[in-house]
């Protein structure tokens, strides 16, 4: 354990030690269903939350714990859940505060999978999403109602790459007593939202932060600084008894735990419910990622800030996006939520349009043209044929998708290897 504040230091270190009974330093994987209890009253204080502690690993699990503890300390948040994965993340992030009848307002800006959950699959479960450009704060206000349980936005949006204004919505939000909820797979560690008032993050831990593209995994973290009691008829799921849970009162019954209503309603209600939950093993495989995360985010960021420069001058490219590439105010963003680095993400129109852009991505040597982002490998794709295809064309124009757009997701190879199979690839595509 650590009282550091220093991110390299917390990758390491928190959350864990050693193994008390063997002295084993690699956190455990301790792949369990279940628990022995001490004797049936530690069973029955388990169960009624008056102990916390191992019950089942759909709930709960050591080798997850540590992961929770690790991403909350990362982010500076006072407690997390670890799930199955970043669309299970995002769903429970929703579900754990609005329920049929009930509405959300998100920025448009969004991973396709996001989109098609709040548009479609959120709107049959009766929940509403109100979809507003994000270029505008006022926006989440005015399609803002009584009904109205949270705001949504991804920091660094693919493929638009415009960051969201995380601390002017944050403020609105807050005065009216409705929290935001941020979407910080694009930019762990270069973002902190909880430092501009975000309430929760949520992550795919499938990228960046496990980076080795190996297992599926999603995080909730709860920044304990979000007052549910300040506007009660605002969030109802956390302010009345809940049915589910013997009449519980959440922000009442965490009283004696700090203020983790929010986080622990997500674990002992959706968890338990939908059970989603992260296998033991693939909690392990995230943790052994998340140790190297601080160390690899600057070197995605550099790696591809170095594309960027060459793209920018080379001929039969007519557009490069990128955090650094924006007009003055989405630069001024940028600059201002991303620290250290602009991220791993890039994307660029050629001359030749879409049959261009499939032609660049056949012909593709060292990167890899696969439907993921933030592995340590280079990445490539082109979302209007494939992550993006579900959306209608006015949807794919929404959310800065354009025919011709080819994304890159900027790995830890050599850059000279990464340019030089770039440029081998945009000859090959006639550019
Ligand atoms: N959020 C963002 C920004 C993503 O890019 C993705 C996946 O691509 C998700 C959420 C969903 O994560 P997962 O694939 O782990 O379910």
């Amino acid at each position: 354990m650590t009282n550091s504040l220093h991110p390299e230091t917390l990758a390491l270190h928190a959350g864990w030690r050693a193994d008390p009974t063997t002295g084993a330093v690699a956190p455990p994987i301790y792949q369990t269903t279940s628990y022995q209890f001490k004797n049936t009253e530690h069973a029955a204080n388990l169960f009624a939350l008056s102990e916390l502690g191992n019950i089942y690993t759909r709930i709960m699990n050591p080798t997850t714990d540590i992961l929770e503890q690790r991403i909350a300390a990362l982010e500076g948040g006072v407690a997390a859940l670890a799930v199955a994965s970043g669309q299970a993340a995002s769903a429970f992030a929703i579900q754990n505060l609005a329920r049929a009848g009930d509405n959300v307002v998100s920025s448009t800006d969004l991973y396709g999978g996001t989109w098609n959950l709040f548009a479609n699959t959120l709107k049959d479960q009766g929940i509403e999403v109100r979809f507003v450009d994000p270029a505008d704060p006022q926006a989440f206000v005015r399609a803002s109602d009584d009904r109205t349980r949270a705001w949504y936005a991804e920091t660094l949006p693919n493929p638009k790459l415009r960051v969201f204004p995380i601390g002017e919505v944050a403020a609105l939000g807050r005065a009216l007593g409705i929290p935001l909820i941020v979407d910080n797979t694009a930019a762990p560690l270069l973002a902190r939202p909880f430092d501009h008032g975000a309430a929760i993050v949520v992550y795919s831990a499938t990228k960046y932060i496990g980076g080795h593209g190996t297992s599926i995994g999603g995080l909730i973290v709860d920044s304990g600084t979000f007052d549910w009691e300040a506007k009660p008829e605002r969030s109802p799921t956390l302010n009345t008894p809940d049915a589910s849970y013997h009449g519980a009162v959440w922000t009442q019954a965490v009283k004696p735990l700090g203020p983790i209503a929010y986080i622990l309603r997500a674990r002992t209600v959706l968890l338990r419910d939908l059970g989603a939950a992260l296998s033991p093993t693939n909690a392990f495989h995230i943790l052994q990622g998340l140790e190297t995360l601080p160390l690899r985010m600057p070197r995605h960021s550099s790696n591809t800030q170095a594309v960027v420069d060459y793209l920018k001058k080379r001929k039969g490219i007519t557009k490069v996006i990128h955090p650094s590439a924006q007009d003055s105010e989405a630069r001024a963003r940028a600059d201002k939520y991303l620290k250290g680095g602009y991220g791993g993400l890039l994307g660029f129109e050629l001359e030749g349009g879409r049959d261009a852009g499939r032609a660049f991505i056949d012909n593709l040597k060292l990167l890899y043209h696969v439907a993921n982002i933030g592995d340590a490998r280079s990445l490539a794709i082109h979302p209007a044929s494939t992550t993006h295809s579900q959306l209608s064309e006015a949807d794919q124009i929404a959310t800065g998708v354009s025919p011709g757009y080819v994304r890159l997701s900027i790995g830890l190879e050599h850059i000279d290897d990464i340019i030089a199979d770039i440029e081998q690839a945009l000859v090959a595509a006639g550019a």
